[in-house]
């Protein structure tokens, strides 16, 4: 069966020769052939030049997410050298060095769009975000499996964005062993068990790594640690809460709406030593549980915001900016002089200057002052590929607070 030719009219080349990796439908002037979902397609010029090649999904509004700019087949051979490059690039920054468990595939960023895989001790846990990946998953995790010589590859691809690509759910193993049902995965010598199959994404927020340290850090340094509150607000599964305690703070009381994500919480913080005491674990809503602090007058040290994403879309933009204005005008109200404030946004659709000045305006409506110490992102096991700006999610602010 012979490779179908997708036609972009002139006035649509710009994004391509850019090398922005979605063609959404309304660049596609004609279709020669009839690809079935997944399928690689050529993109030409209405001249007949070759431009690039990747995978067709009729039914998503990006109807091709492209692979290649370089008129060169895309079998076996290629997908194997791009996953290499990705796992090299790991490798480079010394992310393996440091940590069992990062993000080894960052879909379009690692030029693979719609695959996101992490790396959790022995275990891979891969996401098919698009039909073109989910019709050669198998394919894709064996090869994964040769290239880093994991135990196994579990599929997570329970998201919702599948949906736009007309896909359902689906979890399970795809190739190697079942993985246990905790990984014991080492972060900076903290450990922390993940639970591959129900956890959040893929389990853990990896994309946290460096600021999880950067908390600790601050705190190792600071003379008072041992007298230091801290407020872990969306706690998960205790991330922050394991390097604070490891920084010696006195008390981290973890706050987050799931018990299931608490309870792992407390054996993570167990696991590296510290007492669990009940009052460091609080079952709420984070919005709740703050008014609550403010109207008792009580006060932390620092606090952690690390809110889910409030803006799914960008029309979902001005309703989450009022949600990260709340939760970060509550936290200054709580904040002792001097104090630490680390917020973060992982909408995409906020960007770092709109989200500083949603940070700006909770600042004064709460009457204080406060100064950024630093600019905290996705750490580089995350890269943002430079043609996709959109891969650039997270970011936040370590703030003192007067
Ligand atoms: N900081 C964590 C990740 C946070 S993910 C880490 O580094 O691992 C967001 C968390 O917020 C999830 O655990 C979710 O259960 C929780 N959550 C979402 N909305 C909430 C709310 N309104 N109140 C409390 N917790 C909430």
């Amino acid at each position: 069966m012979s490779e179908a030719v997708v036609t972009i009219p002139p006035q649509r080349l710009k994004s391509i020769e850019r090398r922005h990796p979605w063609v959404f439908s309304g660049a596609v002037k004609h279709v020669e052939g009839s690809p079935q979902g997944g399928d690689i397609v050529a993109l030409r010029s209405e001249r007949g030049d070759f431009l690039a090649r990747g995978y067709w999904n009729a039914r998503s509004a990006i109807r091709v997410r492209l692979l290649t700019w370089n008129d060169e087949s895309v079998d076996t051979a290629f997908w194997e050298r791009q996953m290499r490059q990705a796992i090299a690039v790991r490798a480079n920054q010394g992310v393996t060095a440091g940590s069992t468990a990062y993000r080894l595939i960052h879909a379009e960023n690692d030029y693979l769009p719609g695959l996101i895989v992490d790396r959790y001790g022995d275990w891979l846990v891969m996401q098919a975000l698009t039909l073109g990946i989910e019709t050669r998953k198998h394919e894709l995790a064996e090869i994964l499996l040769g290239a880093t010589g994991a135990a196994g590859v579990y599929e997570r691809s329970d998201v919702d964005i599948r949906q736009k690509e007309g896909l359902p759910p689906h979890t399970g193993l795809l190739v190697g062993q079942e993985p246990p049902e905790q990984v014991e995965i080492d972060e900076n010598g903290r450990r922390f068990l993940v639970d591959v199959r129900h956890g959040h994404k893929t389990g853990f927020y990896l994309d946290q790594r460096e600021n999880r340290a950067i908390i600790g850090d601050w705190l190792r340094g600071d003379d008072h640690a041992q007298e230091r509150e801290v407020l872990n607000t969306f706690a998960y599964t205790g991330g922050f809460a394991v390097y604070a305690l490891a920084g010696l703070a006195r008390r981290v009381v973890n706050v987050d709406s799931s018990a299931d994500a608490l309870a792992l919480a407390r054996q993570n913080v167990a696991l590296n030593g510290f007492a669990v005491e009940d009052e460091g674990f609080v079952e709420g809503d984070v919005f709740q549980v703050m008014r609550y602090y403010r109207d008792m007058g009580r006060t932390f040290d620092m606090i952690i915001l690390d809110p889910p994403k409030f803006a799914q879309t960008p029309q979902q933009v001005d309703k989450a900016a009022r949600g990260y204005k709340d939760i970060n005008l509550l936290a200054f109200k709580l904040l002792k002089p001097g104090g630490i404030l680390a917020t973060f946004s992982c909408s995409g659709a906020i960007d770092e200057s709109l989200f500083q000045k949603i940070v700006f305006g909770a600042l004064v409506d709460a009457g204080r002052d406060g100064q950024i110490l630093r600019r905290l992102a996705q750490g580089p096991d995350h890269p943002v590929a430079l043609t996709f700006p959109e891969g650039a999610y997270l970011k936040g602010f370590l703030c003192q607070v007067w």
